[in-house]
């Protein structure tokens, strides 16, 4: 399972359809507001 670093949910990337390309890594979102939440800083859920 991947992870959506904006919520903490475990997303399944065989079906997730919210993804975003960030320094090469792809990464899952389980919604589209996650996945714009984490386009507009990504460093601030990078660091954890
Ligand atoms: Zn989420």
């Amino acid at each position: 399972m991947a992870k959506d670093l904006v919520c903490g949910m475990d997303v399944d990337p065989a079906t997730a359809t919210h993804k975003t390309e960030y320094q090469g890594q792809t990464y899952y979102f389980c919604c589209p507001a996650c996945k714009r939440s984490f386009e507009a800083n990504p460093a601030q859920y990078l660091k954890g």
